[in-house]
């Protein structure tokens, strides 16, 4: 997820100043925050109350697996040359706070529950915006929300965590094309801003299914080499990283969806699962003419 950094900045203190160690990151490291604890490429600061050490420990030895898992798939000369600052910044329910990266590469996790491994479970794709936005890249918005998603699923393919709690994008996805409330990707991608967030259950499954499909498809250096194309993302950027139109591409992905689908075979218990018994239950599913318009 991304947000603008406007949100945050309220909460942000003064900046603190640097010592001349080479272990002090060179991004600015928000006040407010009670723990602080390092590691190779990362500084944790928690809020008081939110981690103990051996949680940042514990944190901090999966975050360097993934920060391996991310620059593997990147590369080195697109991996940030500081430490990256990651804030363990507390209870996002009812603040409607998301995991997001800032415009200086810094990290805001939350968690949901009461568990504080609730604020890992974004960690790895949060990680894929950072090292852009540290190293010099603009945030590509669908695009980028797709990829990440994608190297995200890559790496960790059964997450419990929003947003397809343990069930396959397939599934998800799947079953909103069956029943007719799947939003056109082509809307997703041009009104990527204003439904990202509200239409969450479509737009996060429909994206995720998608990017994996492209990464199934072509291979996950192929979508890499097209968030880093200095042709760009638009539609021309399609055809040039897969051949294909985006719209061709769309097509394509709608049929294998469909197939792949049907072969589930208990696919509505399943979504019955997911939709009444799993968080999603909580999220909003737009409808067409209510929360959204195809015209707009
Ligand atoms: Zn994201």
């Amino acid at each position: 997820m991304n947000r603008s950094v406007k949100r945050v900045a309220a909460v942000l203190g003064p900046v603190a100043v640097f010592s001349a160690t080479p272990f002090v990151a060179q991004t600015p490291e928000p006040a407010g925050y009670a723990h602080r604890y390092e590691t190779e490429h990362f500084v944790f600061l928690a809020r008081e109350g939110e981690a103990t050490r051996s949680e940042l420990q514990w944190a901090g030895g999966r975050a360097e697996g993934w920060f391996e898992n991310v620059r593997g798939v990147l590369g080195e000369d697109r991996t940030p040359s500081a430490q990256l600052v990651v804030l363990i910044d507390g209870s996002g329910v009812g603040s409607g706070a998301v995991p997001h990266v800032d415009g200086q590469g810094r990290l805001f996790l939350y968690r949901y529950t009461d568990d504080f491994q609730d604020y890992l479970d974004s960690l790895l794709h949060e990680l894929v915006h950072a090292f852009r936005r540290t190293t010099g890249y603009p945030y590509l918005g669908f695009v980028e929300e797709g990829v990440a998603a994608a190297i995200d699923e890559a790496f960790l393919p059964d997450k419990m965590s929003f947003p397809l709690y343990g069930f396959s994008a397939d599934l998800v996805a799947g079953h909103l094309f069956k029943v007719d409330r799947a939003i056109p990707l082509g809307v997703l991608r041009t009104r990527h801003r204003a439904l990202n967030l509200r239409c969450q259950i479509q737009s996060y499954s429909e994206r995720v299914s998608f990017f994996g499909h492209l990464r199934d498809t072509f291979g996950l250096a192929a979508l890499i080499d097209f968030i880093y194309d200095p042709a760009g993302v638009d539609s021309a950027g399609y055809e040039h990283a897969f051949g294909r139109s985006f719209s061709d591409l769309v097509g394509d992905w709608e049929v294998a969806l469909s197939q792949r689908h049907r072969a589930i075979p208990d696919a509505d218990a399943q979504w019955a699962a997911y939709i009444g018994e799993s968080p999603a239950k909580y999220q909003n599913i737009c409808k067409p003419g209510k929360d959204y318009s195809v015209a707009e």
